[in-house]
C-alpha cells in the first residue's frame, strides 16, 4: 500500500486554539541555566570552558565530536562547572551550568562579510559554523544533508507542524516571515536549488496571507496548503504528498531536501546578526497548564521556571502528565525539572485521566493507520512474548514512533510504547551480535 493512497493518515483534533491566537511571550532567562550536553541521541562533546570563565551570549561552550556541532551559551555571565542533571531523554545526562549576569552581552558567533552575495560554500560554513539543526524536534545536523547535494531541484520547508497543541512554528512563521524567505533562500543557494515551497497545513488564513505577500518578492519560492492529516508532518508523507512521489531512503533521491521552516528562520537570523540557536519558541499548552502559551527562552531553562511564569499548572501539586514534545511523538517525563533543548519544540502539560486499557480486539485498525505500512498489534504480541526474530521480521525498525496506533487503539492500548519497546529490543540484540 503506497502512502500517496491516502490510508494511515488520521485527521486529528488540534487543540491549537489554545494557543495560536496568543502573542508569544518572551522569558528572561533565570539566574542560572543548563546547556545539555545532548543533540539527539548523541552525547559525545569536547567542552571549550571551565569554571570561573567568562561567557556571553554566543560564545563557543561546547562541540559534538563524532558529527561537528558546535554549541553557544544562552546567557552572559560565569561558568559554574558540568553537573549531571535529569534531561528529557530520561537519563541522566551532563549540562554546562551558566550563572546569568542578566547583562545580556552578546558575540556573534559567526561573522558573515557580504550576506547578500554568499557563495555556495560559504553558506554550507555557515550553516555548519552556526550549528544548525533540525528544529522541527530532529536536531539533525543541517549541513549533513548539503554536504554534497546532486541534482536537487526543491527545497521543501516543513511548516505543517501536525502534532495537536503545537503551534511554535506557526508563530515563529508569521513573527519572523521575513526570516523565513530569507533563510529559504540560503538553503537553496546551499543545494543549488532552483525553487522552493513552503508547506503549511490547510485551514490557516493567518499564515497563508502573509506567505503570500511575502511571496510577491520571490519568483522561485511558492507557498503550498497540505491537508490537515496526521502524521503529514513526517518527512515521508509530506515529500510524497507534495510531490506525488516516493523515495526509498532519503527524499534527495527524488532532488529535494527537506528542512523545518524554524531552521530556515535560525540560517537567516545566523548569517544576517551572527546569532547561533541561543533561544527558541517553545509551545506550553495542554489542559493541564493554567495559561497555555508559546514562549521564547534560552536554551537550558529549567521547564519548572517556565510553568511558573505562565502561572501553575491546573493543579498545584502537578499531579499531571508531562510530555517533551506533543502528545503524539512526545516521550512522557518523570518530572519538570529537566530544561528546554535547542530542538524541543514543545512541553505539552495534560491532566491525568485513569483509563484502563482493556484487552485487544484484534479489530486490525493499528494496523490500517500506522503511516509506516506496519502491524503494531503483531510487534506487540512479539515484544510480549520476548520474541527478538518476530518483531525484527515484523521491521519494528521502519517504526517512526508517531503515536498513531495508540491514538487509533479502541481499547486504549499503549501500542506505540510497546512497539518502541520492542524496537529497542530488537536494535540492542543485533547491536550484541555485532
Ligand atoms: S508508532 Fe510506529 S507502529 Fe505505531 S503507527 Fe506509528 S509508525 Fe506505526
Ligand atoms: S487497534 Fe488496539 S485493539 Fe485493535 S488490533 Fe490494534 S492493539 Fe488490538
Amino acid at each position: 500500500m503506497s502512502i500517496l493512497s491516502g490510508k494511515g493518515k488520521v485527521k486529528l483534533n488540534g487543540q491549537k486554539a489554545l494557543t495560536k491566537d496568543k502573542p508569544i511571550l518572551s522569558i528572561e532567562a533565570p539566574d542560572v541555566v543548563y546547556i545539555p550536553l545532548v543533540l539527539g541521541m548523541a552525547t559525545d562533546f569536547d567542552v571549550h570552558v571551565k569554571e570561573g570563565d567568562h561567557v556571553c551570549i554566543g560564545t563557543k561552550i561546547a562541540t559534538r565530536k563524532s558529527m561537528y556541532v558546535p554549541i553557544y551559551s544562552s546567557v552572559s555571565g560565569t561558568v559554574k562547572g558540568i553537573e549531571k542533571r535529569m534531561h528529557a531523554s530520561k537519563r541522566l545526562q551532563q549540562h554546562i551550568v551558566i550563572e546569568n549576569d542578566h547583562k545580556n552581552e552578546r558575540v556573534k558567533a559567526y561573522e558573515v562579510k557580504n550576506p547578500d552575495s554568499m557563495s555556495q560554500e560559504e553558506v554550507f560554513n555557515a550553516i555548519k559554523e552556526l550549528g544548525i539543526i533540525g528544529l522541527g524536534g530532529s536536531g539533525f545536523p543541517t549541513y549533513i544533508k548539503y554536504s554534497h547535494p546532486q541534482n536537487i531541484e526543491t527545497i521543501l520547508i516543513n511548516g505543517v507542524e501536525c502534532e495537536p497543541f503545537l503551534t511554535s512554528d506557526h508563530l515563529a512563521m508569521k513573527r519572523d516571515i521575513k526570516a523565513l524567505f530569507d533563510g529559504t533562500q540560503y538553503l537553496m543557494k546551499a543545494a543549488g536549488a532552483k525553487n522552493a515551497i513552503i508547506a503549511i497545513k490547510e485551514h490557516k488564513p493567518d499564515l497563508m496571507e502573509l506567505l503570500v505577500e511575502e511571496a510577491k518578492n520571490y519568483s522561485n519560492i511558492e507557498p503550498r496548503e497540505v491537508p490537515d492529516r496526521y502524521p503529514m508532518g513526517w518527512e515521508r508523507v509530506l515529500v510524497e504528498t507534495v510531490f506525488k512521489k516516493e523515495f526509498d531512503k532519503l527524499p534527495a533521491e527524488i532532488g529535494v531536501i527537506v528542512n523545518n521552516s524554524s531552521t530556515a528562520i535560525a540560517l537567516s537570523k545566523g548569517i544576517r546578526n551572527g546569532e547561533p540557536i541561543t533561544h527558541r519558541v517553545v509551545t506550553f499548552s495542554g489542559n493541564g497548564l493554567k495559561n497555555p502559551q508559546n514562549v521564547e527562552v534560552a536554551i537550558g531553562t529549567p521547564v519548572n521556571y517556565i510553568v511558573e511564569k505562565l502561572g501553575g499548572y491546573i493543579d498545584d501539586d502537578c499531579d499531571g502528565f508531562l510530555v517533551g514534545g506533543g502528545p503524539m511523538m512526545g516521550k512522557s517525563v518523570m518530572n519538570d525539572t529537566f530544561v528546554i533543548y535547542s530542538h524541543n519544540n514543545a512541553i505539552t502539560v495534560m491532566k491525568k485521566e485513569n483509563i484502563q486499557p482493556l484487552p485487544c480486539l484484534k479489530c486490525g485498525e493499528c494496523t490500517l493507520h500506522c503511516p509506516a505500512h506496519l502491524q503494531p498489534v503483531r510487534i506487540m504480541q512479539g515484544e510480549k512474548a520476548g520474541n527478538v526474530e518476530l518483531i525484527g521480521k515484523l521491521d519494528v525498525e521502519r517504526c517512526v514512533e508517531c503515536g498513531m496506533c495508540t491514538y487509533i487503539c479502541p481499547s486504549k492500548i499503549e501500542v506505540t510504547d510497546m512497539v518502541a519497546k520492542a524496537k529497542r529490543r530488537y536494535q540492542l540484540a543485533q547491536k550484541r551480535k555485532a
